[in-house]
């Protein structure tokens, strides 16, 4: 496939979630300038409107012009490509590059009103280049489904972007050190100030203590309302501890956290949603 048709496919390979999401969120209908428009019409192959689908054959002549979405045109989709590559080639930590498969950049809507951070991948997020895709991931997809979002519509990253490096013959994950979170975390702080989120969940203690960088106790930070740079942060537990803990009454202190997040986002929230893990606790 020419260079040109592989950046017609990921170009849309961003932009069509991001309008999946935007047209389900309709408070945010997906807009585009004129000349966005019939650029777009210009570039897709007739293939395209009654498919869906663009063959690869039909790419080859493909030229890639860049899009332009009028409600949100700020820059800010291209601004986090070059971001998105430089960090790709990021070689501050010798010992994770070494050990790397890939840089895990992060994933979602970069208008999102709503972060998820985590610490670090693990080892299915390292093969895959994705966060949050293992057991844990899987039950975030479903705490975000619970709160009426979709995984397309909102925006998850990590403080470490390369998972952390294991000792020769060991396998699973470790928790990634504060000096390595110290290194990472420009990134993830240049992530934040291009996406704007109204609203940052950390998703577990160390994730909180990479952000702030500095210890802190759960007991003392979750459900409360921190700051980081003039956004509101909400600690709550990892998913994975809640596969280790799946009692009603600690399901609930996340979801208590949850709530809090979608008042504070003035999101609509239902009876049954404010119910959740009441039944026996
Ligand atoms: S962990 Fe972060 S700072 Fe270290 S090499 Fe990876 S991307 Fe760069």
């Amino acid at each position: 496939m020419s260079s040109n048709a592989e950046e017609f496919q990921t170009a849309l390979k961003t932009a069509l979630p991001i309008l999946q999401g935007m047209k389900k969120n309709l408070r945010r209908a997906p807009k585009a300038t004129q000349a966005s428009l019939q650029r777009l019409q210009a570039i897709l192959p007739a293939s395209f409107e009654s498919t869906g689908k663009v063959a690869p054959a039909a790419l080859k002549s493909v030229a890639v012009a860049p899009l332009v979405l009028t409600s949100e045109d700020d820059g800010r989709l291209a601004k986090l490509e070059i971001l998105n590559r430089k960090i790709l080639d990021c070689t501050h930590c010798a010992h994770l590059v070494s050990s790397r498969t890939q840089v895990v950049f992060g994933v979602g809507n970069p208008f999102a009103e709503l972060l998820f951070v985590g610490e670090a991948p693990g080892e299915e997020e390292d093969l895959q280049g994705e966060p949050f895709i293992g057991k844990a991931g899987q039950l975030l997809t479903k705490i975000i489904s619970a709160m009426e979002y979709t995984r397309e519509e909102i925006f998850i990253a990590n403080v470490l972007k390369c998972r952390p490096d294991m000792p020769v013959g060991e396998s699973g994950n470790r928790k990634p050190k504060p000096a390595e979170m110290a290194t990472c975390l420009p990134w993830l702080k240049q992530q934040i100030e291009l996406i704007k989120p109204k609203v940052i969940v950390a998703l577990g203690l160390t994730a909180v203590e990479g952000l702030l960088g500095e210890p802190q106790t759960m007991r003392d930070v979750r459900g409360k309302w921190l700051d980081y740079n003039g956004v509101p942060l909400m600690p709550t537990y990892h998913p994975a501890y809640l596969l280790r803990n799946q009692t009603l009454a600690e399901k609930r202190k996340v979801w208590e956290d949850m709530l809090l997040v979608l008042e504070k986002l003035g999101r609509p929230i239902s009876g049954k949603q404010r119910s959740y893990f009441l039944e026996k606790v």
